[in-house]
């Protein structure tokens, strides 16, 4: 079964046991399999079996029975954080194994994995520390009583988790969900489930207690949306698409179920008179074609004065053709195939578009002419200008390696344009003047605003997106509160009976 790659002499693939984690268990998938492609090459690396509506069910039980045991419901913040601890230092030592497996599966760079592994190490250990340093409250007391807040587990919490980033999206989940006291029961992407078995794997084998952790790949129609239906699941925390979102929210209502959802964006990035134009130029690069754009946070709208537009675009675009594209294993490669043949095809569709709407394709708009990779699922560095900010693809997330430019007169038009989407996820902006980066970054309706950098993450400051682009934030050291239910208590000092019932 295993695909052996063509272009990739030194590095191979190993595939990972075709089995998911139920519960301490672990079990071969009994329903339809995926067949899990490499996007460098086109070749199948493996298949893996799905997991099933009663495998949710059996998780989920599980789950809910070993986040109420006193085992793991007993332990002080200090001792819960000793797992966390030792699952970001098992995953580190896995680092190299987990990079190389993700970026096979994705078709990401190995830079790129690799920093993904990191975080994903360093996640656990935030939480880990989070959990140790969260102090519950006392409030200020209006009577004769003590009244305090305090944060319980939910119980079993559901992790739904996209393609483009698995294990940095998997650990920001699952970490302060255990962190919390929580059992987690995670369904990756389809077309991405091998680094989750391998991190379900390192995980189970750091000795969490059984049941805590269940990673179950399946389709989102099915195990996903058996999950988030679940009685016994109490939250469910989302990363995708804002179509599935949406779908995934009002399943979510039915239950009164609280939800996190990190969806889509078309992020505008600015580029002020005054920029560093090297700085810039080389920020919106990364911000686009990083990741071959597939990330909720590119920067896919770029707005440039209009009087500096056409230098600035020519510089642009005269860069972008010198992108090295290749597979995501080679080094020196900087765009990577996109994850899937299917998607790149998606993503050609939306150049198609633009071109029927009259844009003017400026570099790209074409799978590469290299023979060496036309086997994969590649698509070239695209800008596209000459469209206004309401074309379809100026408006319409297209998760690939596509930029949309467009000129603005003067910082009102700037606004109204940036902010004229249903989107609202992040915005960069490139300017020597703080103050007007101050006043944009406040008039701007994104939940993250980068100036002078772009798609530089941290996780301790908290990321979520406002309007269409999600609900909720992640991160942060309130990102372990997403996964707890408060409760007030209030405990009577009075010596004195309650005066009303006195007859
Ligand atoms: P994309 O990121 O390609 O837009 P989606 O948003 O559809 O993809 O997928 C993100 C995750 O949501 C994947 O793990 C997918 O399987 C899952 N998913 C898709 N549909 C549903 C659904 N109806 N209920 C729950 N999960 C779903």
């Amino acid at each position: 079964m295993t695909g052996v790659p063509k272009t990739l002499p030194d590095m191979t693939f190993e595939p990972v046991p075709d089995e998911f984690l139920l519960a301490g268990n672990w079990k071969h998938g009994a329903g339809p399999a995926t067949s899990v492609i490499d996007p460098a090459t086109g070749s199948e690396l493996q298949r893996v079996g799905h997991a099933g509506v009663e495998d949710v069910d059996a998780a989920v039980r599980a789950g809910a029975a070993a986040a109420a045991d006193p085992a793991w419901r007993g332990l002080l913040p200090h001792q819960r954080a000793t797992y966390l601890h030792r699952i970001g230092a098992a995953i580190e030592g896995a680092a190299p194994r987990l990079a190389l497996l993700q970026s096979y599966n994705t078709g990401k760079t190995l830079t790129e994995t690799s920093a993904l592994v990191t975080s994903a190490a360093n996640t656990f250990r935030y939480f880990a520390a989070v959990l140790e340093t969260s102090d519950e409250d006392l409030t200020t007391p209006r009577g004769p009583y003590l009244t305090m807040s305090v944060h319980e587990p939910i119980g079993v919490v559901g992790a739904i988790t996209p393609w483009n980033s698995p294990i940095a999206s998997d650990a920001q989940k699952m970490a302060p969900a255990l962190a919390a006291g929580n059992a987690v029961v995670l369904k990756p992407a389809e077309w991405t489930p091998l680094v989750s078995l391998a991190l379900a794997r390192i995980i189970d084998e750091t000795g969490l207690p059984p049941g805590l952790l269940s990673v179950l790949p399946g389709r989102g129609s099915v195990v996903g949306d058996a999950i988030v239906r679940h009685p016994g699941v109490g939250k469910v925390s989302f990363t995708g698409g804002t179509t599935t979102g949406r779908t995934l929210a009002h399943a979510a209502a039915e239950k009164l179920m609280p939800v996190s959802l990190e969806l889509g964006g078309k992020s505008p990035t600015i580029v002020l008179a005054d920029a560093d134009v090297e700085a810039a130029v080389n920020g919106v690069l990364y911000g686009i074609f990083s990741s071959s754009g597939q990330s909720c946070i590119a920067g896919s709208r770029l707005f440039v004065d209009a009087g500096i537009y056409e230098e600035f675009l020519d510089r642009l675009v005269a860069r972008t053709q010198a992108l090295r594209v290749g597979p995501g294993r080679e080094p020196g490669v900087q765009v990577g195939p996109l994850v899937h043949h299917r998607h790149r095809d998606a993503v050609a569709r939306h150049v198609e578009l633009a071109r029927a709407e009259g844009g003017r394709i400026r570099c790209g708009g074409s799978v590469p002419d290299d023979p060496r990779l036309a086997e994969g699922a590649y698509y070239l560095p695209t800008v596209i200008d000459g469209l206004a900010n309401d074309a379809r693809v100026c408006q319409e997330e297209i998760f690939g390696p596509v930029l949309v430019a467009l000129p603005f007169h003067g910082e009102a038009d700037l606004i109204a344009q940036a902010n004229d989407t249903v989107y609202g996820l992040a915005a960069g902006i490139w300017t020597r003047d703080y103050r007007r980066a101050w006043r944009l970054a406040r008039a701007l309706h994104t939940g993250t605003v980068w100036i002078n950098t772009y798609k530089q993450f941290s996780i301790s400051t908290p990321f979520g997106g406002v309007k269409e682009s999600g609900l909720s934030v992640e991160k942060g050291r309130t990102g372990i509160r997403a996964y707890s239910r408060q409760k007030s208590i209030y405990l009577g000092m009075d010596e004195a009976p309650i005066a009303w019932a006195e007859s």
